[in-house]
């Protein structure tokens, strides 16, 4: 666009000059001076010099200027080459002649195109080349500008103007209109990034060629811009290279924070052994390499005893410190190829990949026990504790992740009931035994709800001075409807285990308050398990049934068992102090068994003891139980309390303990336990039968 408004602008400026040199001749050929002059020929030129030659050269930059009379003959010449007259004129007529010719016909015929506005008369105009130069050539008449003076029209004097459009002329373009490198060439030899304008006369042929370098703007521009867009450039690199290393530092920090996700996912915040997930994974691998080969592997299931207790009395800081503990020496003791996890509070496992299971887990797990048992320093303390550990193997246990931890779960639980601090290697049995005691839960919910399997039944307590039925001890009885009677001693600990034991020992203490309300000279025993004492809501419920059955809590004696006391001695305590203050008793069950000792009597708030049969069946035997008892029975008198004798069977372990003292006597020999009914008869309520034949 830019280039061709140059061209544009170059044409239209060659046109202007045209019409500004007819313009600048007008001002001196239409002026009657110059008509009288001229007709003076040569004789007037002097004054042809100063007013139409030399002066329009220094006024108007014309480079030649000529005068020629009606015969077309040169009467005054002027040029910048100096030269004589007609030698100067004779040097262009050859162009010019064509031009005058034109001009002079239509001076005759009258034609006055082209005046008016600022032309004041006819004249023609045209490009050409004069004297080795392309030049704008302008023909004028010399008329009259009053009017005055008479001219035949064609028989005027004409005025050549000449301008060169070379040296001058293009130096001004140059200058005035800022056209790099203007040259004028008579062949368009414009080079690579210059443009040739031809200079045409009117019949159209190229006179010449102005030739330049060609503004640009958008170069310019860019060239201009160039060290700010390479500045701009420079600073978006910058940016995006700020902004790749910035997302590199996130992503890096991410795949960080991911693969430490992943690491909490899958490993235990406390002691950062792998979690149970992990384990998952860790058993179905080893599983899987295991089926390539005969090797077995062992899964050993661990369970801190009596984790809980730590945790009760010294809190919990000492609960985690103590499992931190014994993490580390199963991490000690593991083998790198083993896997330790820890998969749930005090529960902690190991895979161990062996060659031989049967000769290699032995020795495991006594190393283990062992390193357990050396005390852990728990904030400066020392603390004793055990673990049970049960162990399942594969093959010969099962090939699959769940079969083989269930396996290891219920080797484990025998390892508790047997008492703790021990391993137990999964068997068979062991799996049908446990089958059975789910088995008796389910069918002991189903016997609760109904009711009719489940009853009480008494036994009598005799006073050995005269024999006489002072009380009565209430024993749960089960029917079940296919496997028949279920002993207590069976199915109650299970009960405590699920904690069926309350709503079992609601319904005993409820049907032996009412059963006992028909016989108010008695004493009502009711066994009670630990686990309903610990409930803080026992005494309350205890009370509501007696006032419930009009029984008076004198009469009532509940049996505990010492062993069971032990264990979260607090809580028992609360409700025994509450029971106490009501005026019930208690009695310590089964004394002698257990962890039991005479020293430690003291340190229960019993009225009663009721002296274990194992005892009473060793009597007559080598141990010595008699002096046992004997000095059992000795120590309650001292202290203030009563004895009962469990088990008596025969008459002479009867006799002996009526000798040394005994209060009461318990047993086969004087009655089983028996329904309400048969209490009834032996109290003589519908009949004395009973009674005569104990007696
Ligand atoms: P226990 O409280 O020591 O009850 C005495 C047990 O000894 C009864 O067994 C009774 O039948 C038995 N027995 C009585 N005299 C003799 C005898 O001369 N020779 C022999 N060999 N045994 C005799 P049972 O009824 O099988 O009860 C077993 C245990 O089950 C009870 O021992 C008691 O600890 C528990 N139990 C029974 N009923 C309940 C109950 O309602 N609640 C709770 N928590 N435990 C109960
Ligand atoms: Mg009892
Ligand atoms: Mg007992």
């Amino acid at each position: 666009m830019a280039m061709e408004r140059q061209e544009r602008l170059v044409t239209l400026i060659i046109s202007n000059l045209r019409a500004s040199i007819a313009y600048d001749q007008e001002s001196v050929t239409v002026w009657d001076d110059s008509v009288v002059q001229v007709r003076r020929g040569e004789a007037a030129s002097d004054w042809l010099d100063v007013n139409l030659g030399s002066w329009m050269h220094t006024y108007f930059g014309h480079d030649g200027a000529y005068v020629l009379d009606p015969a077309n003959r040169p009467i005054y010449a002027f040029s910048v080459t100096p030269t004589k007259a007609q030698d100067a004129y004779r040097l262009i007529e050859p162009v010019v002649a064509p031009l005058v010719k034109d001009l002079r016909q239509r001076l005759q015929a009258g034609d006055t195109s082209g005046v008016g506005g600022r032309m004041l008369s006819p004249g023609a105009a045209d490009l050409m080349v004069v004297q080795g130069h392309p030049a704008v050539v302008s023909v004028k008449p010399i008329v009259s500008d009053s009017g005055e003076i008479d001219q035949i029209p064609g028989q005027e004097y004409l005025h050549i103007a000449v301008r060169y459009l070379d040296g001058n002329f293009i130096n001004d373009l140059k200058q005035n209109y800022l056209f790099e490198g203007m040259r004028f060439a008579w062949q368009n030899n414009a080079a690579e990034g210059e443009v040739g304008l031809p200079l045409l006369s009117d019949a159209g042929s190229a006179v010449g060629y102005f030739i330049w370098r060609p503004y640009r703007p958008g170069s310019a521009v860019l060239s201009d811009l160039t060290p700010l867009l390479l500045g701009v450039f420079g600073l978006a690199l910058l940016t995006i290279a700020v902004l790749l290393y910035v997302i590199h530092q996130r992503s890096t920090k991410l795949v960080a924070s991911e693969a430490r996700m992943e690491y909490l996912a899958l490993h235990d915040a406390l002691t950062g052994l792998p979690n149970r997930a992990k384990f998952d994974d860790a058993l179905d691998e080893a599983l899987g390499k295991l089926k390539q080969s005969s090797d077995s592997l062992a899964v050993l299931y661990l369970d801190i005893d009596r984790f809980k207790q730590v945790n009760d009395t010294m809190g919990h800081p000492a609960g985690d410190g103590l499992i931190r503990s014994f993490a580390e020496r199963l991490r000690e003791l593991a083998r790198e190829t083993d896997t330790v996890a820890r998969i749930g509070g005090d529960e902690f496992v190991l895979v161990v990949p062996c060659r031989n299971a049967g000769e290699e887990i032995e020795p495991l797990c006594n190393r283990i026990l062992a390193s357990v048992r050396q005390p852990f320093d728990i904030d400066g303390n020392q603390v004793f504790v055990s673990v049970s550990i049960g162990v399942s193997v594969a093959p010969a246990d099962g090939m699959e992740r769940t079969e083989l931890t269930r396996k290891a779960d219920i080797a484990l639980y025998h390892a508790k009931s047997a008492g703790r601090g021990r391993y137990a290697r999964f068997g068979n049995a062991m799996d049908s035994m446990l089958q059975a005691r789910r088995q008796i839960e389910r069918d002991l919910r189903v016997a609760l709800a109904r009711k009719g399997e489940l009853a009480v039944h008494y036994q009598p307590l005799y006073s050995a001075s005269d024999m006489s039925i002072t009380g009565v001890e209430a024993l749960l009885r089960w029917k079940h409807p296919q496997k028949g009677w279920i002993s207590p001693a069976i199915f109650v600990p299970i009960a405590e285990e699920t904690g069926l034991i309350e709503p079992l020992g609601d319904f005993v203490l409820r049907e032996a308050c009412q059963a006992a309300s028909a016989w108010p000279k008695l004493t009502l025993s009711v066994n009670v398990s630990a686990i309903e004492l610990r409930n803080p809501a026992f005494a309350a419920r205890v009370a509501e049934t007696l006032v419930a059955s009009g029984i008076k809590p004198q009469r009532l004696e509940l049996e505990v068992t010492e062993s069971a006391l032990s264990d979260h001695a607090g809580q028992c305590e609360e409700n025994m102090r509450a029971l106490r203050a009501l005026g019930i008793r208690f009695a310590l069950d089964d004394f002698g068994t257990g962890f039991s000792s005479l020293g430690r009597l003291q340190d229960f708030e019993v009225d009663r003891i009721k002296i274990d049969r194992s005892f009473i069946s060793g009597f007559g035997k080598a141990k010595g139980d008699e002096a046992i008892v004997q000095a059992i029975v000795d120590l309650a008198h001292a202290k203030g309390l009563k004895t009962t004798a469990e088990g008596v069977e025969t008459s002479e372990q009867g006799d002996y303990l009526k000798d040394i003292g005994c209060d009461e006597l318990q047993g086969f020999l004087l009655s089983q336990a028996v329904p309400q009914a048969e209490i009834n008869s032996l109290l003589g309520l519908k009949g004395k039968r009973g009674v005569a034949s104990a007696a």
